[in-house]
């Protein structure tokens, strides 16, 4: 039995796509039904999204962006300036949170985007 060679999907622009949080294939409607729950097929082309697995990857990326960016920060600017105990909560803390739930979608899209790109986990039409 012959096997199809799968379609080769670019995967920067896919990934870039799901990073805007729109589909890996058309880029023309919203890759999330919402939050983060993934379409199970897009509105707009019909593909096939609901093979991702991004598991805990997009939560444990989110952290360590955030992580490496804030945190240094947050030392710099407690070691130079010792701000009040009010900055950490007023400003430091709220920070974090939005800087976590604006990047986790994107990332989350990036990888789902990613795994399209790459045919796993049955988005090469293969069954998983
Ligand atoms: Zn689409």
């Amino acid at each position: 039995m012959e096997q199809s060679v799968p379609v080769e999907r670019p995967v920067r622009q896919s990934m870039w796509r799901g990073f805007m949080g729109h589909c890996p294939n058309c880029d023309q409607a919203s890759l999330f039904r919402k939050f983060l729950k993934v379409q199970d097929n897009c509105p707009n082309c019909g593909e096939d999204l609901h093979h991702h697995r991004a598991d805990d990857a997009p939560a444990y990326f989110t952290i360590l962006i955030v992580g490496h960016i804030l945190v240094p920060i947050a030392l710099l600017v407690q070691t130079k300036w010792s701000p009040d105990v009010s900055w950490l909560l007023g400003i430091g803390i709220p920070t974090i949170i939005i800087s976590c739930l604006l990047l986790l979608p994107r990332i989350k899209g990036a990888l789902v985007a990613f795994q399209w790109a790459r045919h796993m986990h049955g988005f090469g039409g293969h069954p998983e």
